[in-house]
């Protein structure tokens, strides 16, 4: 991994290498943990890697907060590399890596599952691939992080910053 990145808009996927502390090599910190996310952008509405890089720079960052974004076509889209850490779940960085889908909101601009077949599709297998690779303890969505306000040690509904990514990771059969 390197070379380059930060000149370019993002790379499609693709990790090699020989054993390293995660038997990935170039990836030294310890990794357990995948959220997922949504763009939270319309279904109908197109969002590429490169709208999505623009919307990250604007708000300072040097690329996409997320490692990973799988377009509607199903397509996945390495926007990080790994051994870098993310910018995508508050507290959770240092330990995780980012993955985020194409949509999340309906026509009307409504929090929906709005996954295409082959985003489900590949956000499996990128998730299945993802947990060859690192020793991944948990698998959830961004909103399940957010902060517990009421101290009662459920991060409840009510609670949840925002919906993403707007389907339930701990019961959806596509990230298992
Ligand atoms: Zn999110």
């Amino acid at each position: 991994m390197g070379s380059n990145l930060e000149s370019s808009d993002s790379r499609s996927f693709g990790v090699g290498g020989s054993a390293g502390h995660n038997g990935v090599r170039g990836v030294t910190r310890a990794i357990t943990l995948i959220v997922v996310h949504c763009t939270a952008t319309r279904v109908d509405a197109d969002f590429t890697q490169k709208d999505l890089l623009r919307c990250h720079k604007a708000r300072g960052m040097r690329m996409v907060g997320y490692h990973f974004y799988i377009r509607k076509d199903g397509f996945i889209w390495t926007t990080r590399p790994l051994e870098m850490v993310g910018a995508h779940c508050l507290g959770y960085n240092a330990e995780s890596i980012g993955v985020a889908y194409e949509g999340g909101l309906d026509g009307q601009g409504l929090p929906a599952d709005t996954r295409t077949p082959q985003q489900k599709h590949s956000l499996r297998a990128l998730i299945r691939t993802l947990k060859t690779m690192f020793p991944i303890q948990r698998v959830c969505g961004h909103r399940e992080l957010s902060p517990d306000k009421n101290g009662n040690g459920v991060v409840e509904p009510a609670e949840w910053l925002k919906q993403c990514p707007c389907f339930d990771v701990a019961t959806d059969e596509w990230c298992r």
